[in-house]
């Protein structure tokens, strides 16, 4: 992706004896170098280590207000202390601003953005995990390291996990930990197998297939967890009509108070299938070419499918530009127009989802603005 040929760098260094004179020394290099302009900077250490990076629509006023720090306790105070340099470039737009620094803390992890990060569980995500019997777990951030499928981001980790867990014991799906041995029906044995996890009624309460000790081929696990996939993507209704079904044969005969543990069961999954609704909504609906003005002119135009951008170009300015975006639009869209789009997100995309989503709630005339300039290159 071409970077902004309006980006400029400045660079603070401390080149003084004592702390006090080097942040002096870095916060005269601001003053006299930083401009009131979107962009990017890094807290750098000695050595070179990255330990923070920030964005602002105005860096040199937010560059400025680290050296206001009231508390050495405070954020800004802390990251001072540790920086040996500050390192910034501009970005043509606020929003520009916002993308750098998400793909720079994603490249980079500084030490202080990570922490930081650690201390805002906001979201939880459904994860399938890998393995011969994958589980449904809520996890509260969406890794990239272990083959799992991810849906998400939601709020509410704890109704989640409530609705996770009906859905779970409906779908007979395992829910212990990930070390224990699994032992198909179906699958051949050398040695003799060993003994049922003595602890673990799920099986005997008909809450799980016991794929541990043989209750199930590894095929009928299999269709069960890719029956969990197809209620998450919206292509069936999963165990609600079982359920309601079963709540009605219960309300029947009579057994009022049965009937109403169904009925909550039942609720639980339908306020999940309607989380999954809107995700899917929110996914699909974030799909268009979006025209940014820039500074001094330096106008571009995201390709954003799925909440990610996938392309970033320079406003064309020609015929021959349109007609190069155009064909660039038509080859990035052409996948969501041919097949349903799925509501997994991979999770190395779920941060950029997160953050274009975010942008467009928070700047909903600017989702109209793109949707109807999207229309017009791409007609
Ligand atoms: S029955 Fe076996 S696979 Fe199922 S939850 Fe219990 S230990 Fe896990």
């Amino acid at each position: 992706m071409p970077r902004s040929p309006a980006a400029a760098r400045g660079r603070a260094l401390r080149p003084a004896p004592t702390p006090e004179a080097q942040v002096a020394a870095m916060r005269e290099v601001v003053r006299a170098g930083a401009r009131d302009r979107p962009g990017v900077y890094r807290m750098v250490a000695a050595g070179g280590e990255v330990i923070y990076v920030g964005k602002s629509k105005r860096i040199r006023s937010r560059l400025l207000s680290y050296f206001r720090c009231a508390y050495p306790e405070e954020k800004g105070a802390r990251i001072l202390r540790e920086a040996d340099a500050i390192d910034w470039e501009y970005e043509p737009s606020e929003f520009a601003a916002l993308l750098r620094e998400l793909r720079l803390i994603k490249r980079l992890r500084p030490r202080f953005n990570v922490a930081m990060k650690r201390d805002a569980h906001h979201y939880a995500f459904i994860k399938i995990t890998g393995g011969p019997a994958p589980k449904l777990v809520v996890v509260r951030a969406a890794g990239s390291d272990d083959g799992g499928v991810y849906y998400g981001p939601f709020v509410g980790a704890w109704r989640l996990a409530e609705a996770l867990r009906e859905l779970n014991d409906a779908l007979g799906l395992r829910d212990c930990a990930q070390r224990v041995t699994m032992h198909f029906s179906d699958q051949a044995d050398l040695f003799a197998p060993p003994e049922r996890t003595p602890g673990c009624i799920r099986h005997e309460i008909h809450k799980c297939l016991g794929p541990c000790i043989g209750g199930c081929s590894e095929r009928q696990y299999a269709a069960r967890v890719a029956l969990a996939r197809g209620f998450f993507e919206g292509a069936d209704d999963g165990p609600i009509p079982t359920l309601t079904a079963q709540m009605r044969a219960a309300s029947a005969q009579l057994e009022f108070e049965r009937a109403a543990a169904i009925r909550d069961k039942v609720h639980r999954l339908e306020v999940l299938r309607e989380q999954f609704a809107r995700l899917r909504f929110a996914i699909e609906s974030l799909s268009f070419v979006y025209p940014v003005p820039g500074i001094d002119g330096d106008d571009r135009v995201y390709l954003i499918r799925r909440g990610c951008v996938r392309e970033e170009q320079a406003a064309p300015r020609t015929v021959a530009d349109r007609e190069r975006l155009r064909a660039l639009a038509a080859a990035t869209f052409e996948p969501v127009t041919r097949r349903p789009a799925p509501v997994t997100v991979p999770a190395h995309e779920v941060d950029e989802l997160m953050l274009v989503s975010t942008w467009f709630r928070q700047h909903p005339d600017e989702l109209d603005r793109a949707r109807a300039c999207g229309l017009a290159i791409a007609s």
